[in-house]
């Protein structure tokens, strides 16, 4: 019996984080000296992440995607690969990553079992890539990619964040890029996750950024808060479904709400400065289309995609949950409810009731997130979330 949702979507896509942590500090991502991590205990160990995916495999997920934090500063991750990729009924098992550490782990992970990978990558400019990565390099992370392509980890997605100001003038590089290599390269908008309301301080906001305000229509001026009355305690099942509680701290280093507001670029403005410099964008399509609208530049080896969360929504065909790395079951990316599975594991509970919790997420998963009434997750940062 799949896993089918109050709105009759089917669940079959599984994104499993197996650590907060990154080494790497993007702007919109993390402050620069790193967000907080869970204590060790907390993590799920591989043991515990390979039990819940044979559960979740069991319920008729198909598609597992492993990430993070950053997925490969997890000792011998490719033990992990291994014992998913070895699951009965699953098809698609990929990993997300910021490309540093791949050149060591690629030919490794495709022997394991990976499929391929994804590789977030903001800029083709060295010095900003400092700027906005704050650590690693640009070289490491075309090496990355390249050891990708060469080790069959494909077809090989490229993330890319566009903000204003900081790499909106690139776009077009990027989609250049499609025309000779085969990469799917998909432009992501720039979305509200743990958008921090004080603190104006972020001292790397480039010179000459657009004093245009992108005010999105749901977040213009009210403060945000986290959605926890969606997930009211249930007695439906013995184990207690937990929530994060926002946290009232004002981050610093990284991006504000204000200032990611700013930042924002709509889809359809990435799509006509591609259109305007290198023609009409065709309609693709290619196998493990994710949410992004893909489409292809006429004779061009890759693909463009859009992830449009803000201007286009993509929830109603949400296929997904998340698992953080400390064992908390996601719903919706959007919103801050959670059930807890890590307790579930820790004490005693049957591979039946773990079932049930993944039963009980589904039926709450939201029909759309809720941007429009001002409500956006602000709990935690997207390297603890599993982007
Ligand atoms: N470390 C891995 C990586 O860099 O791909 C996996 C985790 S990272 C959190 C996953 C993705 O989330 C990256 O592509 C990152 O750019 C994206 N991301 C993080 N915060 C975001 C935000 N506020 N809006 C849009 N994308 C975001």
């Amino acid at each position: 019996m799949p896993l089918i949702d109050s709105f009759q979507r089917t669940i079959d896509y599984l994104r499993i984080s197996v650590t907060d942590r990154c080494n790497f500090r993007c702007v919109y991502c993390m402050p620069e000296e790193g967000a907080p991590i869970a204590p060790k205990d907390e993590i799920l160990t591989y043991e515990e992440i390979e039990r819940l995916a044979r559960i979740a495999v069991g319920l008729g997920i198909t598609k597992v995607r492993l990430t993070g934090g950053e997925p490969l500063v997890r000792r011998d991750i490719e033990r992990l690969v291994a014992s998913i990729g070895s699951l009965d009924g699953l098809r698609d098992l990929s990993l997300t990553t910021n490309g540093f550490l791949l050149p060591r782990y690629a030919v490794a992970f495709a022997r394991c079992g990976l499929h391929r990978v994804n590789i977030s990558l903001d800029t083709l400019q060295p010095d900003r890539f400092r700027r906005i990565a704050r650590r690693g390099s640009l070289t490491e992370v075309m090496a990355g990619i390249g050891a990708a392509l060469s080790s069959g980890l494909t077809p090989v997605k490229i993330n890319c964040v566009v903000m204003r100001g900081w790499n909106e003038d690139e776009v077009v590089d990027f989609a250049r890029l499609t025309l000779t290599q085969q990469l799917d390269v998909r432009f992501i908008e720039l979305m509200p996750i743990n958008w921090s309301q004080g603190d104006d301080s972020v001292s790397s906001l480039p010179h000459g950024i657009s004093e245009q305000f992108m005010t999105l229509p749901s977040l213009g001026g009210g403060g945000l808060r986290a959605d926890v009355t969606l997930y009211a305690h249930t007695e439906r099942v013995s184990f207690t479904e937990s929530f994060h509680l926002p946290s009232q701290d004002t981050q610093t280093g990284q991006l504000n709400g204000a200032q990611m507001r700013r930042a924002f670029v709509p889809t359809a403005e990435m799509r006509a400065n591609i259109e305007n410099e290198l023609g009409s964008l065709l309609p693709a399509e290619i196998i493990t289309n994710g949410p992004a609208r893909t489409f292809r530049l006429p004779g061009a080896k890759g693909t463009i995609g859009f992830i449009s969360q803000i201007t286009n929504d993509m929830c109603v065909t949400c296929n997904r949950l998340r698992l953080t790395s400390d064992g908390q079951l996601r719903p919706c990316l959007m919103a801050d409810g959670e059930v807890d599975l890590r307790h579930a594991l820790r004490s005693g509970g049957t591979d039946t009731e773990i079932a049930d919790l993944f039963r009980l997420a589904v039926l709450h998963k939201p029909r759309e997130h809720r941007l429009e009434d001002g409500i956006a997750p602000i709990g935690r940062n997207m390297s603890q979330l599993g982007g």
